[in-house]
């Protein structure tokens, strides 16, 4: 699903930075993983690589068997679409309702009405927010704002998921729900892959865990823990 070969990243500006130094990595379709490490360690950057926001300075990346480096432009929009995004901030139009933000998503790839009818109530419902439909994000707690990302990332039905600290506002109960949800996701057979700072949460789930330190892989384990 994802491969890295020899990827390096320096952001260039007055001081130069080595966010990313000479990573291999193989994540397989359908895999479960952590990205783990201190602030500053890279696991956003890598992300960012990895859905295209960035290009490495050094290396190739595969992404479903595509060179994200000979991908064009143009072709980057279509590209993006096999790939569901949540962020920690989760990023959610305001002025816009629960099925108003996840039809959105829909809409931009142009899918025929009559299925974003359909769909957006069902994938609401798997989330658990099938009541939730005509409220504004405002009127929602932060776990519930969380659902409604999830539900906006998967709509389309994509191949991978992209996840940058998608607990980190949220409290230890609520991020278990969330957290649940991505790994009920996962077992439909969608790859995901998701930086986290949160050390109970990786020890208890025990799935593959990519730990960055200094731009670099210091620990790559199947069954890992937060530490090593
Ligand atoms: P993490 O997500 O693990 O906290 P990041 O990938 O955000 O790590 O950052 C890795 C390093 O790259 C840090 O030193 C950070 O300050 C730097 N960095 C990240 N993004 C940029 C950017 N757009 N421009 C310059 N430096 C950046
Ligand atoms: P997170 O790791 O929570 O995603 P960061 O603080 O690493 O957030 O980055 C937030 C934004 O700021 C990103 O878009 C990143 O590119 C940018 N950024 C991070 N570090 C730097 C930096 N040293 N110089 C310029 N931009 C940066």
């Amino acid at each position: 699903m994802i491969q890295l070969f020899n990827v390096s990243k320096t952001y260039e500006g007055e001081v130069k930075v080595e966010a990313l130094r000479d990573i291999n990595l193989h994540i397989k379709r359908g895999e479960f993983v952590f990205l783990v490490g201190p602030s500053g360690a890279g696991k956003s950057t890598l992300t960012r690589l990895m859905i295209r926001e960035e290009l490495p300075s050094k290396g190739q990346i595969l992404v479903d068997n595509r060179s994200l480096l000979r991908m064009k432009e143009r072709e980057v929009p279509y590209f993006r679409r096999k790939i569901g995004f949540i962020f920690q901030d989760f990023r959610l139009l305001m002025e816009r309702t629960v099925y108003e933000n996840v039809a959105f998503a829909m809409e931009a790839i142009e899918a025929p009405s009559s299925e974003v009818r359909e769909r957006v109530p069902a994938v609401l419902e798997l989330v658990g927010l099938k009541d939730k439909l005509s409220a504004y994000p405002h009127q929602l707690s932060g776990g519930q704002q969380q659902r409604v990302c999830i539900a906006r990332a998967i709509v389309n039905n994509p191949l991978l998921i992209i996840a940058d600290e998608p607990t980190g506002n949220l409290d230890p109960d609520t991020s278990w729900e969330i957290m649940n949800l991505l790994l009920a996701i996962n077992k439909r057979g969608t790859t995901i892959v998701t930086a986290t700072h949160d050390k109970e949460m990786v020890d208890r789930i025990k799935r593959r865990v990519i730990a960055l330190q200094n731009g670099r892989i210091v620990r790559d384990e199947e069954r890992g823990g937060y530490q090593a």
